[in-house]
């Protein structure tokens, strides 16, 4: 038996398992479905990629995106995106790309506005500098000291140099610091590197305090369903794969059980286990705890469709510092949108980030960089369902990218704006040809055609258990599972509305407020 169970070893739940860890005389078990996070290739930067295709990842496939086209399917239909998710020590951090960016200050501040008092951008400030060891010293704005490393690439690659130039010149505002103040114009990025290697949520808040005797972290270990007695949740049942055969367990929760399997699993954990809309658990015949319509629903994530071009033959390509995204652009998709956060974040990324079956009949994969407009204000939402009562089943992934005709819109604004920068003469000396969209793709309608051929999801989902207090909310402003006592999920899936930037700094944040208010020691 232990005071907390938690579901998940991710960016949220590694910042669990230290927190509530702290206190000798609290008692955590840290369950992670995949393996320990022993491969090496994890901690290079360079290699994130490669991991998507090993154990320590999910591979899960969209469902085909009606608006998303397949070139190599005639007639054209839907598309299946690509999802990798971590499944390791770290979870999604442990395969990311590591920039590290907390978003949008006004995204906070929507989110107390949506009744999630406590979730202000005032509020939440602490929480983002409690997370974190700023190479660059502590302010107003930056912590020192905390678990998490915070650094800028060094030294930047000259293209992510180039970038910058590059969007300085065409009238944007430098930004030094997109993590201070404002978030407008372009830079470098920050990143979760240090001394050269990735920071993951495992290597800042979990490894380091994993010697803790009253800390248990059990790898191999996938939880099937939470336990209820009644209403409350008092443990979880799991598949334990010690050896060659998984062993059926049960583990006992004294306080609490968190989840933190994220966006994806999560709400189907939940949903497994009678959670979640009535009439949808009861055609898989499960038995329903609580009917909680909102369970799966809310689906966001940023989109993003790149421009790709190879290297001038003898352009010098030394790999980049940090991984493959040092600079962005935060933008506005149209002039007069002046009272919301930028909607558009330009990623410069050192490969060609573009959907792999563009054109029809792909080359081998040139060496070059890809200007990779990402819409960070998404309207089209999609859900996330069970395919299956059975828990090895993936679920049924829903996004519905592009649905909203603004998603579109602006999403060809960021592809014009990119060519625009490419053609900067700050690119000269590294600027071999632009093959995708390619030169003869021009008029607006074939650039449409373009996006919806190579649209991909950012790999930023979020939302499926969203806080509120709202119908459709699934956890509360403490991020309590409404209808039921002892149950919280902390992890992406409570943003109520996807934050501007890419998502793990938010995530942390979330968890780092969640601990203090499962201890009661928050001003709420
Ligand atoms: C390829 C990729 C690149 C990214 N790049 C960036 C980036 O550069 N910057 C950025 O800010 N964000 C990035 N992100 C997004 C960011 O990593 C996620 O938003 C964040 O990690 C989500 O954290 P989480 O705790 O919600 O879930 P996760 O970190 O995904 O953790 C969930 C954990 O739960 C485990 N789990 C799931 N189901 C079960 C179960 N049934 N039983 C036990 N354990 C379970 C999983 O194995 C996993 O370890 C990237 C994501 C990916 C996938």
């Amino acid at each position: 038996m232990f005071d907390y169970v938690i579901v998940g070893a991710g960016s949220a739940g590694c910042v669990l398992a230290n927190r509530l860890s702290e206190n000798p005389e609290r008692t955590v078990l840290l369950l992670e479905a995949g393996p320990e996070d022993l491969d090496p290739a994890i901690l290079e930067p360079g290699k994130f990629q490669s991991l998507w295709f090993t154990d320590v990842a999910y591979r899960y496939f969209t469902e085909p995106q009606a608006e998303l086209e397949d070139g190599r399917l005639q007639p054209r239909r839907g598309r299946r995106v690509l999802w990798p998710r971590g499944r390791t020590l770290g979870g999604s951090s442990a395969i990311s790309s590591m920039v590290y960016i907390r978003g949008n200050r006004r995204d906070y501040d929507h989110w107390n506005y949506l009744g999630n008092q406590g979730w202000s951008w005032d509020e939440v400030l602490p929480y983002f500098k409690r997370s974190e060891d700023h190479a660059g010293g502590g302010d107003r704005y930056h912590g020192v000291g905390g678990p998490m490393a915070v650094s800028d690439p060094s030294p930047p690659h000259p293209v992510s140099l180039a970038f910058v130039e590059a969007a300085v010149e065409s009238g944007y505002p430098r930004n030094p610091d997109f993590n201070a103040g404002e978030q407008d114009g372009a830079g470098i990025l920050q990143v979760n590197v240090r001394d050269g290697r990735r920071e993951s949520s495992a290597t800042a808040f979990l490894h380091p305090v994993q010697e803790r005797e009253n800390l248990a972290v059990m790898t191999h270990a996938r939880a099937r369903r939470i336990l209820f007695d009644g209403t409350r949740a008092v443990g979880v049942e799991l598949d334990h794969q010690a050896g060659p055969f998984p062993m059926l367990r049960q583990v006992q929760a004294r306080r609490e059980v968190l989840l933190c399997a994220g966006t994806v699993d999560s709400p189907k954990l939940l949903m497994l286990s009678g959670v979640g809309p009535a009439a949808h658990l009861q055609s898989f015949g499960l038995p329903v705890v609580t009917d909680l319509p909102g369970v799966g629903q809310n689906l966001q994530d940023h989109v993003c469709a790149g421009v790709g071009v190879t290297y001038a033959p003898g352009a010098k390509n030394p790999p980049p510092a940090a991984g493959a995204v040092e600079a962005a652009l935060f933008v506005r998709s149209r002039a007069n949108l002046l009272a919301s956060p930028p909607d558009l974040q330009l990623h410069f990324c050192h490969w060609l980030l573009i959907e792999a079956s563009y054109p029809a009949q792909p080359l081998p994969p040139p060496s070059g960089y890809a200007f990779v407009p990402t819409l960070t204000r998404p309207q089209s939402r999609g859900s996330i369902a069970l395919a299956s009562a059975d828990p090895s089943a993936p679920p049924l992934i829903e996004p519905r990218y592009l649905q909203a005709r603004a998603d579109l819109d602006a999403l060809l604004e960021g592809v014009l704006l990119s060519r625009r920068l490419a053609a900067s003469r700050h690119f000269e000396p590294f600027r071999g040809e632009e093959v995708a969209p390619g030169p003869d793709v021009k008029s607006e309608s074939d650039l449409r055609d373009y996006v919806r051929l190579v649209a991909l999801g950012l790999f930023h989902p979020v939302g499926t258990c969203k806080m509120g207090l709202d119908p459709m909310a699934v956890v509360d402003p403490r991020l309590r599972v409404r209808g039921v006592d002892g149950l919280r999920v902390v992890d992406a899936s409570v943003m109520p509305v996807i934050a501007n930037g890419n998502t793990h700094a938010p995530t942390v944040m979330i968890a780092e407020k969640a601990s203090d208010l499962i201890l009661g020691i928050d001003s709420l």
